[in-house]
Formats: structure tokens, C-alpha cells, sequence
């Protein structure tokens, strides 16, 4: 996603202290052109996508078991579930206008497709046809391509990986699910294309400087995104985007 990584270094424990002081204004003032430039690309993208969910949402009617006033046909979960993809939908618009940074956008993204694939699920179970699998994503990038998993079941995965001679780079490769090109890299012993977020370091007593970490590695009072790869497991996110909660920890960030 971005070219200039070596500032990740700065936060790297094995980095002597005294190198984090070497981050000069020019280099500061690159990592800073280079997020924004990201940032802008990446705007433009998540809007683009969240307003195709938008018009699909829109253009499609509610099964009759969402429907309040229909007893007998009202099934709470449909109704459930419509609230949660409505929620979710609100929060990915919600994320676009106020994100502070490159997972907020990203976490817009995956929003507004857990939202789609909600309620594609709600119409699938009112028509009785098999509800579609939701897409597991790259814990890399949550915006790549959905991470390509076996569909054999738990136990048979098991046995395989006992059969097979795991090395350390296959061990790394499934520690977490991963999009066939982050796969690979890690696979290379390369470093897969990370979303980065950009995270305030204290250079000294005087100077803090903004610096590009992986987004999982943000602590969570600065970010909601670390621990849920931008939202694409659990179901809490889009009403602690609706109460600010984002809002507020990037405000916690900016004040370190
Ligand atoms: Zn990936």
C-alpha cells in the first residue's frame, strides 16, 4: 500500500533509542505526504463503495418476516439482523465523513459489505435458500480480497497440518487469515502490504513525530480498529461508531 516503511523502525523495540531522534523534519514532512496521498485514494475508493451498497439497499424490499406489524410472519432474528445491516450501514457513512485515518475509511469499507451480506443473509433465509458464507478478510489489509481459506471442516484442516512439515514461514502464513497475495509474501519471507495507520512517537521532551505502524498494532485506546481487523469480526462496531467511540480515541492519539 505505501513504498516507505523504513519509519516503522522507529518503533521497533531493537531500535536504540537515540536512532528515533534521527527522523529529520524532511523525513517526517514524506511520511506525512504519503499517508495523505493514500488517504485521498483510499477516500475516494470507500466512497465509491459504500454508495453502491447504499443504492442496493435502497433499491431492495424487506421480506415480509422483517415487518413489524405481520404476526405470525415477523421472525425477530430477520429483524435483528435488518437493524444491525441498517446500523452498519449508518456507521460506514458515519466513518467516511469523520474518519481521522486509513483504517477509519478502511473499517467504512468493511462495514457497509457486512451490511450487504447481512441482509443478503435475512433474504436468503426468507426464501429458505442456503445463506451465503460471509467473505473472511485479509487480517493484513481487511480491504484486500477475501482471504482464501479451505472449506474443509476444522478437524480435517488439523489433520493435514499435522501431516505436513510445517516450517516457520507456513506456520507464519496460518497464523492469520490472509489474501492469496499476502499469503504468498509471507510465504517469501516478505513483509505482506500491511494497512498502515499513522500513530503519534515522542522524539524527545519537545517533539513528537507521526510515524506508520501496521493498524493492528495502534494500542486500542487509540484506536477501535486493532483488534477486529476494522471490523470484520464481531458485531459491536457500528453502534460504538454511532455513540463517537472512534471519534473519541482518535482524539486520545492526537493528545499523546
Ligand atoms: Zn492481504
Amino acid at each position: 500500500m505505501l513504498r516507505r516503511w523504513w519509519f516503522m523502525e522507529r518503533l521497533r523495540p531493537a531500535v536504540p533509542e537515540r536512532r528515533a531522534g534521527e527522523l529529520s523534519k524532511e523525513q517526517q514532512q514524506l511520511v506525512l505526504d504519503e499517508w495523505a496521498a493514500a488517504r485521498e485514494r483510499l477516500d475516494r475508493l470507500v466512497s465509491a463503495r459504500v454508495t453502491a451498497v447504499g443504492d442496493v439497499l435502497r433499491a431492495t424490499e424487506l421480506p415480509s418476516s422483517t415487518g413489524p406489524l405481520t404476526p405470525g410472519v415477523a421472525d425477530p432474528r430477520a429483524q435483528g439482523d435488518c437493524a444491525w445491516a441498517f446500523d452498519a450501514f449508518q456507521a460506514a457513512g458515519k466513518l467516511l465523513d469523520e474518519a481521522a485515518d486509513l483504517p477509519d475509511l478502511a473499517a467504512a469499507a468493511v462495514l457497509a459489505d457486512r451490511a450487504l451480506e447481512r441482509f443478503a443473509a435475512v433474504h436468503a433465509r426468507a426464501a429458505g435458500q442456503p445463506v451465503p458464507k460471509p467473505a473472511e478478510r485479509c487480517f493484513y489489509n481487511p480491504l484486500h480480497t477475501a482471504a482464501g481459506r479451505t472449506r474443509e471442516p476444522v478437524r480435517q484442516q488439523h489433520r493435514r497440518r499435522a501431516r505436513r512439515r510445517t516450517g516457520p514461514r507456513e506456520a507464519a502464513a496460518d497464523r492469520r487469515p490472509a489474501c492469496p497475495s499476502c499469503r504468498r509474501a509471507i510465504l517469501a519471507g516478505q513483509a505482506p502490504d500491511v494497512l498502515p495507520a499513522l500513530v503519534p512517537v515522542r522524539l524527545s521532551r519537545l517533539r513528537t513525530a507521526r510515524v506508520l505502524v501496521p493498524y493492528y498494532s495502534v494500542p486500542q485506546q487509540w484506536s477501535l480498529w486493532s483488534v477486529c481487523a476494522c471490523g470484520a469480526y464481531g458485531d459491536e462496531w457500528p453502534s460504538l461508531v454511532l455513540r463517537g467511540e472512534h471519534r473519541k480515541r482518535a482524539a486520545a492519539a492526537r493528545r499523546a
